[in-house]
């Protein structure tokens, strides 16, 4: 039996090119070209579009993105184990898949994007899941090469990917950062069945969109303020932020924040405003 686009289906996939799942390259399939087609239409319209995809495995959401009508998908993987079953499908899309050995961290993806517009969907291995959105939302420039990010969380880390001040529980420098650049949203959930093998928890999917213009500030010094004032989130700022600056009280001030208040208190704005002064 074929799936709707003529390729076996993912099981038989798996099977054939024995792609047993590796827990240290955070390996959880998704086998429902239904479930991987709902993310490639999270993506947005893809007619046109170049999507950067991070590991494509056996290339369930890989084909979605194709079936959904991406111009053209560079998908980079680690796993050299999953190449043969992404050249199937290379195949059944000519010129349309470009598949990339390697390790998506160290990856720029620059050099192969045309002049379209470019975006980034993937179901992430989880260990390296934030350290890639990170990567994303600092490097140099600004605006991104992306015109968004549609990715797979666990739904622990998409909370704080959204969390903003009025959310304490999951506030913290990712929400911060993430907050600073892009709006993020959390679109729908994926229980633990749909993967094999199937994680302990929920996961997200979320989307991150850029923001034009960002209030400017340097990353570092945001990124100093935020771990200073998050490394010690239960005491006073003025007391928190000295691991990161001579007069915290100076940075306070400027910024029009109570010596007082809580790393968790203060919204996005504050933080880049003492960034700014650092
Ligand atoms: N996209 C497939 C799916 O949805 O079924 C597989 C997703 S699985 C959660 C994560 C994939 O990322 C695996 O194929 C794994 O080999 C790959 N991977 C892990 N670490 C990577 C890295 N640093 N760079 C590129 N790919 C990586």
């Amino acid at each position: 039996m074929t799936a709707p686009d003529g390729l076996p289906p993912l099981r038989e996939v798996v099977r054939a090119h024995d792609l047993m799942p590796r827990r240290a390259l955070g390996q959880n399939f998704l086998f429902d070209l239904n479930l991987t087609g709902r993310i490639a239409r999270a993506a947005g319209p893809l007619e046109g579009a170049t999507v950067v995809e991070v590991g494509p495995g056996p290339g369930g959401l890989t084909r979605a993105l194709l079936m959904h009508g991406a111009a053209r998908v560079i998908a980079i993987e680690r796993d050299a184990r999953a190449l043969p079953a992404l050249a199937e499908i290379a195949a059944r899309y000519p010129g349309r898949l470009e598949v990339v050995e390697g390790d998506a961290l160290a990856f720029d993806p620059g050099p192969l994007l045309g002049a379209g517009p470019a975006r980034i969907v993937a179901n992430l291995p989880y260990n390296v899941g934030t350290a890639l959105l990170a990567g994303w939302l600092t490097a140099p420039g600004w605006p991104p090469w992306w015109d968004s990010l549609t990715l797979m969380f666990q739904r622990e880390v998409a909370e704080r990917i959204v969390a903003d001040e009025g959310d304490r529980a999951n506030y913290g420098r990712l929400g911060v950062l993430c907050g600073w650049r892009t709006r993020a949203e959390i679109l729908f959930d994926v229980p633990p069945s749909a993967f094999v093998p199937p994680p302990k928890v929920t996961s997200s999917v979320v989307r991150l969109v850029p923001r034009a213009e960002p209030l400017p500030c340097r990353v570092g010094a945001l990124e100093a303020v935020t771990g200073a004032a998050f490394g010690q989130r239960r005491k006073m700022l003025r007391q928190s932020l000295k691991a990161a600056a001579p007069d915290p009280g100076r940075l306070l001030a400027g910024a029009g924040i109570p010596e007082t208040a809580r790393a968790e208190e203060v919204p996005v704005a504050g933080f880049v405003a003492m960034a700014r002064l650092l």
